[in-house]
């Protein structure tokens, strides 16, 4: 399958998941658009080293997603958008009694409100062309609840409920919508708690990935980026023409449960 001459923004892609997205698209021929809230020269090496790595164009657009114009303004300035995959997302965990408003306000206004901004800004563009794709990455969280992730389980519900709207309002329009929903996937967010989970448990890596962290996988595996990537790519590919506004978990058997 050949993405070429398409245009994929995702949000939130200077590492983790939405990284190893932009790698698969780009894999495909797909041009990329890279985007993250900063504006370092990391970012825009970033854009050039896929570019070069893949032969497309790229570009690293900063806009913070907390921010209803700059989500809105981040399709704008892309000019073209056939591909919006909403993946920007932050974690915070503490009881509801404790949780901070502002760490709700921002979990709410970046892991779900800049989806509906991205969406609305993008959907004429892809109506003008008669082809489209959204994908929102949600989370085994969006399908399940875990104590104290109050605004994170919220937000990622609220998007699984927002993708089946998008696709109803993009039926038979050429535009599909779905929602990914991974289990846990090994990105440096989560490689970075390991060292803290092995002491606090007094386990090797191995034991503390198998028996803390992946107590609710039922393959004991993480899920990859490269495999979180090849989803996207399959939603995108004409044999999901049809799969519109719903989940595809890829968590190793959590929601089976
Ligand atoms: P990550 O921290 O590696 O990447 C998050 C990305 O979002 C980074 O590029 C960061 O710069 C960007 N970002 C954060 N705040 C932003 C803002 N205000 N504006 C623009 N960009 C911003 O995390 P990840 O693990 O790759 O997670 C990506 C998505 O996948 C999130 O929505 C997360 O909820 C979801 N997810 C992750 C896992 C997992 O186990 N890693 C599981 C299920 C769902």
């Amino acid at each position: 399958m050949s993405l070429s001459g398409k245009t994929a923004v995702i949000t939130g892609s200077t590492s983790g998941i939405g990284l190893g997205i932009a790698h698969e698209l780009a894999r495909q021929g797909a041009d990329i658009v890279l985007n993250s809230f900063s504006d370092s020269k990391e970012d825009h090496a970033l854009a050039s080293d896929l570019a070069k790595e893949h032969g497309v164009k790229v570009r690293y657009i900063q806009a913070d997603m907390s921010d209803a114009e700059a989500c809105r303004a981040l399709i704008s300035t892309a000019g073209a958008c056939d591909i919006l995959v909403n993946n920007a997302g932050i974690q915070y965990v503490a009881p509801i009694e404790e949780f901070p408003t502002a760490k709700w306000n921002a979990i709410l206004a970046i892991n779900l409100s800049s989806a509906f901004h991205t969406t609305a800004a993008a959907l004429p563009l892809m109506r003008a062309k008669g082809w489209g794709r959204v994908v929102n990455i949600a989370s085994a969280h969006g399908l399940r609840a875990s104590e104290f992730k109050s605004a994170y389980v919220a937000a990622k519900h609220g998007i699984v409920g927002l993708s089946k709207v998008t696709a109803l309002e993009t039926a038979g329009k050429g535009i599909t919508c779905n929602a990914i929903c991974p289990g846990y996937v090994l990105t440096p967010l989560v490689e970075a708690q390991i060292p803290d989970q092995m002491k606090a448990h007094h386990m090797d890596r191995e034991t503390v990935i198998k028996q803390v962290m992946l107590a609710k996988q039922p393959s004991r595996e993480f899920a990859t980026v490269e495999e979180i990537g090849g989803t996207v790519v399959f939603l995108c590919s004409a044999a999901a023409n049809q799969i519109t506004g719903t989940t595809i978990s890829v968590d190793g058997g959590w929601t089976a449960e």
